[in-house]
């Protein structure tokens, strides 16, 4: 093992990869080859900050896999981000995308840094000098940015911005999640969220069983998390309670999110809301009394520890990688559905896609075109997901992988080993 394989999420990534193959009999050469990343580019990123002092951060860009098309993830900003997990988010990319049917192969990128740290201007900094360092490994054709945690449109317009000067000309197709303005799409900013509430959706018919009314508690209260929460509430879902990283709020008769959503983008933190709700710990929101549980926010944040507590019966995958191994092993044993991440999130990166071909086709949609696409293409994958597990007597996870890894394989085997 190595700086880029050996973190947590990677082996996770590896064990549900290893155990999936061998349900859905993929071939060896095939397995070992999916289980590393095609380049993996490490970059220095030196920031002269507003005290004029140079700070000098640590970028990543893994490209994993390009044979279903060109390499395509978000980038992320945060503290703890580091290259093995950029690693792992860049498979869980691959398995994504192919997942969806989309012809994109799976990349991810990221920084260290702590971005609420910095002033605006230093972050425009550090985003330019990040483009510039992996420029020559990125492009509509080649791999196609887009935003993740900590990043946003606006981190976007400064990438299509910069690689653009390089260029000499506007390259909207770049980056996906940019402002509308200059060549985004309709629809882009509440994708993952209102993907994620198709899914819940989906599976709710299947279990005979209604939106309205369904309890939620949704952990995290970013662009997945606070979308993910409007949707529920406009489908009379009742959203009982929700946290960021400070702690939470909650509300057994159900939070209005839309006053929240109002509240919390100017003040940026639950404090002060004028709704009634009691105040909880991340802790308490796991353990919430509820029928549907999102982990929107990073990896990892159910693990042995919290996951014998969970309450509810479905959990929606909103972030990537949300459940460690441990977890997922506790939460089915104790009979909770799961809608896996490379489902449950995947609205993000299917609109993602509209957006480059409306691009590249220089022709754009209106929101209803991309919304009912995005229902369409999520009602596909569940349909695919939940007819493998149903047949094959196995989870939603290994399932999801299943299929996702015997379209890779196809396309592997049929592109076949170069030079030979
Ligand atoms: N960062 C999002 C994800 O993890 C979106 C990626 C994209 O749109 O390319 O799926």
């Amino acid at each position: 093992m190595d700086v880029l394989t050996s973190g947590h999420l990677y082996q996770n990534t590896i064990n549900i990869i290893n155990h999936a193959a061998e349900i859905a009999g993929i071939d060896p050469a095939i397995r070992t080859r999916v289980g590393k990343p095609k380049r993996a580019i490490m970059v220095s990123v030196p920031v002269r900050m507003d005290d004029h002092t140079v700070k000098v951060f640590a970028g990543y860009r893994v490209q994993h896999s390009q044979t279903l098309g060109p390499f395509k993830g978000g980038i992320r900003y945060h503290k703890s981000v580091t290259f093995s997990e950029v690693g792992a988010l860049a498979m869980l990319m691959t398995f994504k995308n192919s997942l969806l049917g989309l012809p994109l192969g799976g990349a991810k990128g990221g920084v260290a840094v702590d971005s609420s740290t910095l002033s605006r201007n230093e972050l425009q900094s550090l985003t330019r000098r990040y483009t510039s360092e992996i420029s020559n490994f990125i492009g509509p054709e080649s791999d196609i940015p887009a935003p993740d945690v900590g990043t946003d449109a606006q981190t976007m317009a400064w990438i299509m911005d910069s690689y653009s000067q390089e260029k000499g000309y506007a390259v909207p197709g770049v980056v996906t999640g940019k402002p509308v303005e200059i060549g985004g799409s309709l629809g882009r900013v509440g994708a993952t969220g209102l993907g994620a509430i198709f899914c819940l959706q989906e599976l709710l018919k299947v279990l005979d069983k209604p939106m309205a009314g369904t309890t939620i508690a949704i952990q995290g209260f970013g662009n997945v998390g606070s979308h993910a929460a409007l949707y529920a509430f406009e489908r009379g879902a009742k959203v009982v309670a929700v946290s960021d990283v400070s702690g939470g709020i909650a509300n057994e008769k159900g939070i209005n999110i839309p006053k929240l959503i109002e509240h919390y983008s100017t003040k940026k933190m639950f404090k002060g809301f004028s709704e009634p709700h009691g105040e909880i710990t991340n802790d308490q929101l796991i353990a919430t009394k509820c029928d549907v549980l999102i982990p929107a926010a990073l990896d990892g944040a159910i693990d042995k520890e919290n996951a014998n507590s969970v309450q509810a019966k479905i959990v929606v995958e909103g972030a990537n990688g949300p459940l460690t191994t441990d977890a997922d092993l506790i939460l089915q044993k104790k009979g909770i559905k799961i809608i896996p991440d490379i489902l449950a999130n995947g609205g993000g990166v299917i609109v993602s896609y509209f957006e480059w071909v409306q691009d590249i086709s220089a022709f754009f949609w209106d929101e209803e075109e991309v919304n009912a696409n995005l229902q369409k293409v999520m009602q596909a994958a569940f349909k695919r997901v939940w007819t493998f597990a149903e047949k094959n007597k196995i989870d939603t996870r290994t399932a999801a992988m299943c299929v996702s890894l015997k379209r890779l394989e196809k396309a592997m085997l049929l592109r076949g080993l170069y030079p030979r």
